[in-house]
């Protein structure tokens, strides 16, 4: 138990200096999107789950199936039955899992809120892009050059007439390859995981992390699978050309965050070299070593189980 509390906190304090250290090295977006996000997520569930083992009296159960392990631990907090201290452990852990519960359930509320005040205007573009054939953009007037998507069901692409004419066509292609890759990688869904875990415990160095790290992981694995489709060249002309773009409270613009950076990114590295290859054996080892901390919890938990079962 003492093990996975400090392996909880390390985590919690300084998992994301290894994720930063690897996106220095330019590891693979996608490979340090799955870090990320099973990560943060992983940290969550083992917090709720480690404090509710602290808060249970384990060696005061004497009876048997998980219920009556449950009703025994309360019965022996509410009697008084356990010493002093085990009872403000257990006072304090139940105080704090209902903090958490309470903040999450907060920042999903006010997130839900923030998508309904934006509803009326999504729903006229969704509508309006219904007469567009699948993955092709919704086209509104506008002299600027501007590409942007937005999540959810269905997903829908936006571009300006001024993308087309002022962007080659190649770079018009690129951009909403570009856009296409944010929508098949539910990379909205992604943002918001992160956004919303990082609003309720923004105390947590790993989650306060975490919205910024993905909001650029997101970028860089769009601009590789359009450089991948329509070459690197023209993902850097259509981020020359389209740099300052606004950011809008929602949907992912094609360059309105680290233009230079993946400019410079495209020009150094070939999106079709081998290490394409290594990228899901990459991301299933991402995994694997991010589910370590909530697979120890999910054991230590399991061990409470059978030992008030058996
Ligand atoms: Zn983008």
């Amino acid at each position: 138990m003492l093990a996975v509390l400090v392996v909880g906190s390390a985590v919690g304090l300084y998992g994301h200096r290894p994720l930063l250290w690897l996106a220095e090295r330019r590891v693979d977006p996608t490979i340090l999107l799955v870090g990320w996000l099973v990560l943060s997520i992983g940290l969550v569930v083992s917090t709720l789950a480690m404090i509710g083992l602290l808060a249970l009296p384990m060696d005061q159960h004497q009876s048997s199936g998980l219920f009556q392990l449950v009703g025994g631990c309360w019965t022996a907090v509410t009697k008084g039955t356990l010493p002093a201290w085990q009872q403000t452990v257990a006072g304090i852990s139940l105080i704090m899992a209902a903090a958490i519960v309470v903040r999450l359930g907060k920042a999903v509320a006010s997130r839900v809120r923030s998508v309904r005040r934006h509803a009326p205007h999504v729903e006229q573009l969704r509508l309006l892009a219904m007469s567009s054939s699948a993955g092709e953009p919704l086209w509104v007037p506008g002299r600027r050059a501007m590409a942007l998507s937005i999540g959810g069901r269905p997903g829908v692409i936006i571009a300006s007439d001024g993308l087309r004419a002022q962007l080659p066509p190649a770079a018009v292609a690129a951009t909403l390859e570009h856009e296409r890759a944010h929508l098949r990688g539910h990379h909205h869904a992604l943002v918001t995981v992160a956004e919303t875990l990082a609003a309720a415990l923004p105390w947590c160095p790993l989650l306060r992390a975490a919205p910024a790290a993905t909001r650029d992981l997101v970028e860089l694995a769009a601009d590789d699978q359009a450089a991948r489709r329509c070459g690197p060249e023209a993902v850097q002309v259509a981020l020359h050309r389209m740099t300052g773009q606004p950011v809008l409270p929602f949907g992912l613009p094609m360059a309105s965050l680290l233009t230079e950076l993946r400019i410079s990114r495209l020009r150094t590295s070939d999106p079709r070299a081998a290490r394409r290859l290594l990228r899901w054996p990459g991301a299933a080892a991402m995994a694997t070593g991010a589910l370590l901390l909530p697979a120890a919890t999910m054991w230590l938990g399991g061990n409470v189980v059978l030992c008030a079962v058996t």
